[in-house]
């Protein structure tokens, strides 16, 4: 059940971006926290239909201190404006965070 609520706030966050790959609970952002430098769990992880990203694969977009070179711009995806760090995502370090993201992929892919 506690496993389930995780599942559930995190979703809730993830769907909060819009992202399109991702089905929706809409639950409240509750768990905020400053982005982690030199993290961008977030652009490997899980996969970006609208940029073409596969899981696991960093965004295209990330410069070598693991920066979105498009932070700020029009051309960012609304998927990733929307996204906001907090603690039940990123986790305490880098590792957790891809690790619960990569989970998070493989148990919201369609037809998983
Ligand atoms: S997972 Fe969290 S800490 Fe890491 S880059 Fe994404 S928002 Fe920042
Ligand atoms: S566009 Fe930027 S924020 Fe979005 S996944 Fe790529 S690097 Fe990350």
């Amino acid at each position: 059940m506690i496993f389930l609520h995780r599942v559930g706030a995190l979703w809730g966050a993830w769907a909060k971006g819009l992202c399109d790959n991702v089905r929706m609970t809409q639950q409240p952002l509750t768990d905020t926290m400053a982005c982690r430098p030199g993290c961008g769990a977030c652009c490997i992880a899980p996969s970006i239909t609208s940029l073409g990203k596969a899981a696991g694969v960093p965004c295209r977009h990330l410069d070598a201190e693991l920066r979105c070179r498009l932070f700020g711009l029009p051309e960012r995806p609304s998927c990733c404006g929307g996204l906001q760090p907090s603690r039940e995502m990123c986790g305490e370090t880098r590792e957790q965070a891809l690790r619960w993201l990569s989970e998070l992929e493989v148990m919201t892919r369609p037809g998983g």
